[in-house]
């Protein structure tokens, strides 16, 4: 896959959209829908794996890439719903076609999981205000605002109220 960077907002948020149009989601989608249907879409095997945190100081999420396979780990003592998030942005990551590229710090332990003809993308903290204060000639970085950005078009789907009656709650 060729893969290019954003070069503006304007691109990114279009090609966030497009990404999203791209999985073909059902109506009233889940979580595990998102995770077949990228599957689908990447052709790759998605294995999603809760794993320890003895040493995940900095990180909260890996996806380990193979040409046809993409395992998510993520750390087990994070919130439900964070762990949620985590696995919707590193999905992000496999649908953008992110790869050959290491976000992740050298000596991190995560690098432990790597095996040969992997590569790694790592889930750090994000700050809130990351996507506005971009640099777009860091190809890192806008990597990571891609996926942030599909990740909270996919989060949006999935954490929508049900029921009518419950978006009537919150006025
Ligand atoms: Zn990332």
């Amino acid at each position: 896959m060729n893969y290019r960077a954003s070069q503006n907002h304007d691109e990114l948020r279009h090609r966030a959209e497009a990404e999203l149009e791209r999985l073909n989601l059902p109506a009233d989608v889940e979580l595990s829908d998102i995770v077949r249907q990228v599957a689908v879409a990447t052709g790759k095997r998605i294995d999603v794996e809760p794993v320890g945190d003895s040493d995940w100081e900095n990180v909260t999420g890996l996806v380990l890439m193979t040409a046809d396979s993409a395992r998510i780990l993520v750390r087990k003592s994070d919130p439900r719903w964070y762990q949620f998030h985590t696995v919707l942005h590193e999905l992000s990551h496999v649908l953008f076609g992110h790869h050959g590229c290491v976000t992740l710090p050298v000596k991190h332990p995560g690098t432990r999981h790597v095996r040969a003809g992997q590569t790694v993308l790592a889930r750090g903290i994000v700050t809130p205000d990351f996507e506005v204060d971009l640099d777009f000639g860091d190809k890192d970085l806008v990597m990571e605002a891609e996926a942030e950005k599909l990740s909270q078009l996919l989060s949006r789907l999935v954490l929508r109220p049900r029921h009518g009656r419950d978006e009537a709650v919150f006025g």
